[in-house]
């Protein structure tokens, strides 16, 4: 049994900001073991680090490019080339609709000096710190909405992957997991573009039973048998893996993992933010340890990688 691996959730988004360099570089400094890029592509086809395919929650790009939005208010990455983007400030994010900071408490909206970073920027950080420690620690890539891309043209899947075999990472044994939500997209990764690197089906809407309300063990197997075809792993919600307290406090552990573990799969869930937690636990510490000891999962996405591996350490 391999100790679980800690996902750096963004980089160490919990106290700088999201897909910032800076960011990563202290995930890698706290020990994390993955480093996850959310990807999508700019206007000249190259992917960038960036969460969302509006840019306008974390830069400053309303205030430096006002004319750039689309009709609908909203500034996207794809609008704009690499040069242009990189010309942008990064913030802490911002909420759309009230301006305010999503986490009050995190870095300082607006403060200090951060870029977005190009994957192939990023990868090259990693692997240089990689030289520079002796250590080998990987990247996590996701393809963020592959069907918006494909509607402008554009394959994200195809380009990314170009850029992570370039950079060395082909294998199953490569430091490199490819996630994504599109069901169709992950699938098509493995069957039509022949990645050999280890997928993880990201899960949000799938539901585990048939009516769609709570886990039922007969209707997780059919779905997970499907995603074993193609995937390595699953990326669930946290909720879906341990969903809350009994009466007498005991963690509920939903079938999911036994499940995912008896078709082959590794349980990777998201998201566990310490001034983010779920209504029936406020101690983040217990959080973690439930979700490596009770749960069993086999890795976790964290915005606050030192806690996780701090945990797991002392656990493992
Ligand atoms: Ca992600």
């Amino acid at each position: 049994m391999t100790q679980p691996i800690v996902i750096a959730h963004r980089g160490a988004s919990g106290y700088l900001p999201e897909h910032t360099l800076e960011a990563k570089a202290l995930a890698y400094a706290m020990g994390a073991d993955y480093l996850e890029q959310d990807c999508v592509l700019t206007k000249d086809e190259v992917p960038v680090v960036l969460h969302d395919i509006h840019i306008d929650t974390v830069t400053n790009v309303a205030a430096v490019m006002p004319k750039r939005a689309r009709n609908d208010g909203r500034f996207y990455a794809i609008d704009f080339t690499v040069d242009e983007l990189k010309s942008l400030r990064v913030t802490e994010r911002l909420d759309h609709e009230t301006g305010k900071p999503v986490f009050p408490k995190r870095f300082p909206a607006g403060k200090s000096r951060f870029e977005i970073p190009t994957l192939a920027e990023e990868i090259e950080m990693i692997q240089g710190l990689n030289a520079s420690t002796g250590k080998n620690i990987g990247i996590y890539p996701e393809i963020k909405q592959p069907a918006w891309h494909h509607e402008h043209g554009k394959d994200l899947s195809r380009i990314l992957l170009d850029v992570l075999h370039s950079n060395g990472y082909r294998t199953k044994q490569d430091p490199c997991f490819v996630q994504c939500f599109d069901v169709e997209e992950t699938r098509r990764l493995r069957e039509e573009l022949d990645c050999q690197l280890p997928l993880v089906q990201l899960t949000w809407d799938v539901k585990w039973s048939e009516n769609g309300d709570g886990f039922d063990r007969d209707y997780i197997d059919t779905v997970l048998k499907q995603f074993a075809e193609y995937a390595d792993g699953i990326g669930p919600k946290m909720s879906h893996v341990t969903s809350g307290a009994d009466e007498s406090g005991k963690p509920i552990v939903t079938p999911l993992v036994d499940s995912a573990h008896a078709h082959g799969l590794v349980v990777h869930p998201y998201t566990l933010r310490a001034d983010d937690m779920p209504d029936w636990i406020d101690d983040f510490e217990e959080l973690l340890r439930i979700c490596y000891k009770t749960a069993k999962v086999d890795g976790l996405f964290t915005d606050f990688p030192d806690r996780a591996v701090h945990v797991r350490n002392q656990l493992m």
